[in-house]
């Protein structure tokens, strides 16, 4: 079935999004459906089943059968969680929304297990904050994250995907995250995504703009942090 890596491929450059993108490109609807996704948007949208208006599937006797909130609604609504265990799914109709090409990403470090559970529930009851995410790298050591989309980053820096020798003398002089960037997250030679966020427990406040695609799939790369703990075992 269609993955989330096809999924915003084919989406984004249409400017549509679906409203919740578990991050791996792998992930597919199917999988899913069957065993529930959430995101950085479920705080807004809820989990991947809740954005899914019907589904098509074939039963156990090779029958096929649809099924929505209005017709086999018994079905619809017990075909999330279910593992399979129901029938194949063979098609699923999800909500698209209009979607900006970056996200303006703020980072805020906390260092305290009050601060950071205040922080996570005020952040995510604020209409405003597209995307809410926080990790943890220690009990009272985190960076939530809110973040909106829009349709431009500032100007000068909309198309510096590479690193310019201007880039360089800023970071040398100002420190790397001191000014708003474009940040390409899903370049080679970046940093996994869960270490460049650890970075601002010490760096302090930031803000970023990354393009929609890449935040979205911004923990593939490293597999959240299995990459890193495999590598060192
Ligand atoms: C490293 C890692 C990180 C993860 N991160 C996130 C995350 O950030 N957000 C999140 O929401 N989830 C996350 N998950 C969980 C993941 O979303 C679920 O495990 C999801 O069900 C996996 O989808 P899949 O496409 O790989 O499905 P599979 O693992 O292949 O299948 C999941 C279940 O659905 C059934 N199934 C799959 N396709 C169909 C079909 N077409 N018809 C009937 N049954 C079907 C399978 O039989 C199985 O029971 C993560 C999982 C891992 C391993």
């Amino acid at each position: 079935m269609v993955t989330m890596g096809q999924l915003t491929a084919t989406l984004d450059p249409l400017g549509l999004t679906i409203p919740i993108v578990p991050e791996l490109d792998d992930l597919t609807v199917g999988g899913l459906v069957m065993g529930t996704g959430i995101e950085s948007s479920s705080h807004k949208y809820g989990l991947f089943q809740h954005i899914c208006t019907s589904y098509e599937l074939v039963l156990a006797d090779g029958s096929s059968v649809s099924c929505s909130k209005d017709e086999n609604p018994d079905l619809f609504y017990a075909v999330p969680w279910s593992y399979g265990t129901l029938g194949f799914l063979t098609s699923a109709e999800i909500k698209i929304i209009p979607a900006q090409r970056y996200v303006r990403l703020e980072y805020h470090p906390y260092h305290s297990l009050e601060d950071i559970v205040k922080a996570f529930e005020t952040e995510s009851r604020r209409p405003d904050n597209h995307f809410v995410e926080c990790l943890m790298f220690a009990k009272d050591q985190a960076v939530v994250m809110t973040g909106t989309m829009e349709n431009g980053c500032e100007p000068d820096k909309v198309n510096r995907h590479k690193l310019l020798f201007s880039d360089i003398v800023n970071r040398v002089l100002f420190g790397p995250h001191k000014e708003q960037q474009l940040n390409v997250i899903s370049k080679w030679y970046k940093p996994w995504f869960f270490t460049h966020v650890r970075g601002f427990l010490k760096r302090g406040h930031g803000t970023e703009y990354i393009p929609l695609r890449d935040y979205y799939h911004r923990h593939t790369r490293p597999l959240f942090w299995e990459a890193e703990v495999r590598m060192l075992h």
